[in-house]
């Protein structure tokens, strides 16, 4: 194995001081273990995947769990692991971590209909809301994937490109991780419409070429004016995805591609330490460079976009004339805009960890973060329905028959319209239903037959004694389990 688990720790250690290096070393250990002798289609060791991706979630600047997990993710599924060793060795978190990664992985996209992507959307989303770690990690392990795709059978290969197309760069989009987005959609390009990814890599060359330039010249500029104002700032061109070229390229439905028309194949960003410094460097752009009328500026930090990107853009005219994209954000807004909400959790990690002396807040703090992401996922799936780029793409009625309620912790759990308290207890645990006493939904008392609504917090209050369940209840449960348990039970007293 040409890997060294050390750089990985390096990497760690840059960004959290306090991790265990000894548990990350065996977690490590145990994976080469578990697949022994097993070799990727490229050839080479199957452990250097779990590697990479351990190292990809390490830049993401996740937590040990995170890592570890990601080291292991693999070793039960097409590994010789047990559960039980994951638990004995790195903890039952780690193993939940595993778990909801093998399941998001089950999530094949074989059928393109639309039910059945809705279906495993909704999945997505309930997994994520558990625990948002399991789709990061799930994320980096795609990304993976697709860097090594060219070894995989070139008939399979068109099937994952098109999976990462529709799942995978929109879920990353979504979670605001511009850059895995970007990179999973451009190597996805390639083999999901190779032609066409052909043709684009050799006629865009000149354009980008010829942006870079005049990039160039406008950032030399721009960055003596800005130290004239004191405004400590960085400058640089970002170039734009192919992928993201090609749709708008063949936005018009014309059949020749007209690159004059694409202001933005390279632009410029403007990165400063304040979002006042923001409006001055744009105050400045301006006064060198005339802006385009009547295509206007985009306030995003006024108004950020629903995944949380902030930034200013406007359109100028640069030199020889030719319209120039002009992007100005903060360094937050920066990583933000590249690590979405993997950035949010490291900064909520590292807000923790500062308080750490104090347990008792820490506990309360991590806590909160959780269910303001899960306040987030309830949002998210409302703009999911009303989005009309979604529509037009597929049909999410999949999500408006399905409530998703949560326990007074905070987690998420899914079910039917019509769903009642009685059929929560039942999803929750079997045993719980046999223990009801009442039922508080946001905090208030209501009959047992209270029909749930998307987003209400379910509190099942226990009776001390077995008490049920009812015969009464199948009148108006909705759910498969809650029956199948009624009824059980109706059985069972009938006989004894
Ligand atoms: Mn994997």
């Amino acid at each position: 194995m040409t890997k060294n688990i050390n750089e990985v720790i390096k990497q760690i250690e840059s960004f959290n001081p306090d991790t265990e290096a000894d548990k990350i070393k065996s977690a490590w250990e145990f994976t080469q273990l578990a697949h022994t002798g097993q070799k990727r289609f490229s050839g080479e060791d199957y452990a250097e995947h779990p590697y990479e991706i351990a190292s990809i979630l390490a830049s993401w600047k996740l937590d040990d769990d995170a890592i570890i997990a990601g080291l292991l993710h693999d070793t039960i599924e097409d590994g010789g692991a047990e559960r039980e060793d994951i638990v004995a060795l790195f903890g039952e978190d780690v193993a939940l971590l595993v778990d909801g990664v093998t399941k998001v992985g089950e999530l094949r996209f074989k059928k393109y209909t639309e039910d059945h992507f809705t279906e495993n959307l909704r999945k997505m989303i309930l997994y994520m809301a558990r625990d948002i770690r399991v789709v990061l990690i799930k994320l980096a392990d795609r990304l993976h994937n697709m860097r090594t795709l060219v070894a995989v059978k070139s008939e399979k290969r068109g099937r994952i490109a098109r999976e990462t197309l529709e799942i995978y760069a929109p879920l990353a989009e979504r979670l605001g991780m511009g850059s895995v987005k970007g990179e999973l959609e451009d190597l996805a390009f390639r083999f999901a419409y190779t032609k066409d990814y052909e043709k684009l890599v050799l006629e865009s060359k000149t354009y980008y070429k010829e942006a870079e330039e005049h990039i160039k010249k406008m950032k030399h500029v721009l960055l003596r004016h800005l130290a004239e104002e004191k405004i400590e700032a960085r400058v640089h061109g970002r170039k734009k995805h192919l992928y993201s070229l090609w749709n708008k390229l063949k936005r018009d439905g014309e059949k020749v591609w007209d690159f004059d028309k694409i202001h933005d194949i390279v632009a410029l960003r403007i990165i400063v330490d304040s979002p006042a410094h923001c409006y001055s460097a744009l105050g400045i752009v301006h006064a060198h460079y005339k802006p385009v009328p009547n295509i206007g500026i985009s306030d995003f930090i006024a108004q950020p976009k629903p995944n949380g990107y902030q930034s200013i853009h406007t359109k100028v005219f640069g030199p020889d004339k030719r319209i120039v994209e002009v992007q100005v954000r903060t360094e937050e807004m920066h990583e933000q805009a590249e690590y979405g909400v993997a950035a949010h959790w490291a900064y909520a990690q590292a807000k923790t960890s500062g308080a750490s002396n104090e347990m008792l807040n820490k506990g309360v703090a991590v806590e909160k973060e959780k269910l303001s992401w899960v306040k987030q996922l309830v949002e998210w799936q409302k703009e999911f329905t009303n989005s009309k780029d979604y529509l037009s793409a597929v049909k999410f009625d999949g999500l408006n028959h399905r409530n998703f309620v949560f326990s007074p912790k905070g987690d998420v759990y899914d079910l039917p319209r019509g769903a009642t308290p009685v059929d929560f207890a039942f999803t929750v645990h079997t045993s719980l239903g046999g223990f009801i006493g009442s039922a508080k939904v946001n905090g208030k008392l209501v009959p047992l037959d209270y029909k749930l609504k998307s987003g209400d917090v379910v509190e099942i209050i226990k009776s001390k004694k077995p008490n049920g369940p009812h015969r009464s209840w199948l009148d108006f449960v909705v759910t498969t389990v809650a029956r199948r348990e009624i009824e059980k039970h109706k059985r069972q007293a009938s006989h004894g």
